[in-house]
């Protein structure tokens, strides 16, 4: 049968994106017997799952809105090393999202993001053991938590509402002082005075080719892949009609996962969603010969070492600046001195560069919705912790596609709360 002609008879699910969130949506779905349509069109974890830290690191609840984001977000723009850049030609257009970002930084609502965060970050662990062993990548996920560091007192001080609320929200966390941090991970060097281990994380060492075999299991178990791109989508009486760049499918129903892109296609819904992107960068290294053991956040630069198969990868950056501008690497590479300062002996010879796109909600939330009568599902807006979070949303999708209950509460990720 011809695959229109397929389509005719059954409907697919098409699922419009192949990153984290698609791909493992695609195999809880396919997993669940639907019929999966995947498309994208850079291929599987061709978008920002490709190149991140790799941490999956449910402690991270804090929302970047909270209490005083204005004043050190101004300190930060301040500083040539800092990690937060704005392409000022950019700004109008980002302007609407900062003024949500801000009506947010209050005491309530960083609250009530983060309550929202650990709902679905505590059932991410369990969600990303089910997802890796369908992948056959469980060797990939590693037990070792998640470690942040600190060269100065006041910069631990300053994370103490983070602490506050792990402390609040189950997540259980070990400070250390220096010798503890230097026997924990003894290639870090001399200069650093605390650290602060959430032991719960896992780290994934090579996200590229975990999120791929991620879709790869899903066409395993009966999903299709099309490298296409989605132009548009049109609800039908019998659920969508997607108009891509080779023609048209008729789905029965949509799953948008497209991550930082995936604006223009909830809008053709109806619905108007405060996504932009907080674009961050890698550069991969030689594997050093002492390296460390976990990923390792530097609190003052806010850079992250994270030792992956493939070598060192020093990941960086906050930069508004849209989806439309092309990288400009020299902020990262300016911290690779201090990275050295971190690990003594470090070998800065670049392998690779990468920009990579965060698809950010001002809240700090993303969105997992079931919209337009059941016919399509909305599910992007992950921000720093898409692949904490993908497989996690993922059954989400699958409860929000099937009628039955999500194993956490939907409610605070509803589309229609802007
Ligand atoms: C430097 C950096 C470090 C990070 N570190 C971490 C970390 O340690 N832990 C963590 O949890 N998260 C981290 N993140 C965030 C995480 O990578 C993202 O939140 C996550 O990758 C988003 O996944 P996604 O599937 O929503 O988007 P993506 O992976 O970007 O996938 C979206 C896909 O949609 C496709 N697409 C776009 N438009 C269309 C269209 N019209 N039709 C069809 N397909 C389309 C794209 O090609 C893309 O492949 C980091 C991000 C960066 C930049």
């Amino acid at each position: 049968m011809s695959e229109a002609a397929h389509q005719e008879h059954h409907r697919p699910i098409v699922v419009i994106g192949a990153g984290a969130v698609g791909a493992s949506s695609a195999l809880a779905l396919a997993s669940a017997g639907h019929p999966v349509l995947m498309l994208d069109p850079r291929g599987p974890c061709g978008g920002t799952s490709f190149g991140n830290a790799g941490g999956i690191h449910i402690g991270a609840i804090q929302p970047f809105a909270s209490p005083g984001v204005l004043w050190s977000a101004l300190k930060m723009l301040a500083d040539p090393q800092g990690p937060l850049l704005v392409d000022w030609r950019y700004l109008p257009r980002s302007l609407p999202w900062f003024a949500r970002f801000l009506m947010h930084a209050n005491a309530r609502q960083m609250a009530a993001g983060a309550a929202a965060t650990a709902a679905i970050n505590h059932t991410a662990i369990s969600a990303w053991r089910v997802a890796a062993a369908a992948a056959g990548v469980s060797d990939h996920l590693h037990e070792v938590g998640w470690l942040k560091v600190y060269d100065r007192e006041q910069d631990f001080e300053a994370a103490a509402t983070e602490r506050a609320l792990m402390r609040d929200n189950g997540f259980p966390f070990e400070v250390l002082d220096r010798a503890e941090l230097h026997e924990l991970e003894p290639a870090l060097g001399p200069t650093l005075t605390h650290g602060m281990l959430q032991p719960g994380s896992l780290f994934v060492d090579n996200p590229g080719r975990v999120v791929h075999a991620i879709a790869a299991a899903a066409i395993a178990r009966g999903a299709r892949f099309r490298q296409d791109e989605v132009r548009s989508i049109r609800l039908d009486a019998e659920g969508c009609l997607v108009h891509t760049s080779s023609g048209d499918i008729q789905a029965a129903k949509v799953v948008v996962a497209a991550g930082a892109w995936s604006r223009p296609l909830a809008a053709q819904v109806g619905y108007r969603i405060p996504l932009d992107t907080e674009r961050g960068y890698h550069v991969m290294l030689p594997t050093p010969a002492r390296s460390v053991r976990r990923p390792v956040l530097y609190s003052r630069r806010r850079f992250v070492l994270c030792p992956m198969e493939e070598g060192l990868r020093v990941t960086a950056c906050v930069e508004f600046a849209g989806l439309e501008r092309g990288p400009d690497y020299r902020r990262i590479e300016q911290l690779l001195p201090f990275a050295a300062t971190l690990l003594p002996g470090l070998d800065q010879t670049i392998q690779s560069r990468w920009l990579g796109f965060r698809p950010s909600l001002p809240d700090g939330v993303p969105v997992i919705d079931s919209v337009a009568d059941g016919r399509v599902v909305l599910a992007f807006g992950h921000g720093h912790l898409g692949l904490t979070q993908g497989p996690a949303t993922a059954a989400a999708v699958l409860a929000l596609v099937q009628g039955t209950p999500s194993p956490f509460a939907l409610e605070p990720y509803r589309a229609n709360r802007f």
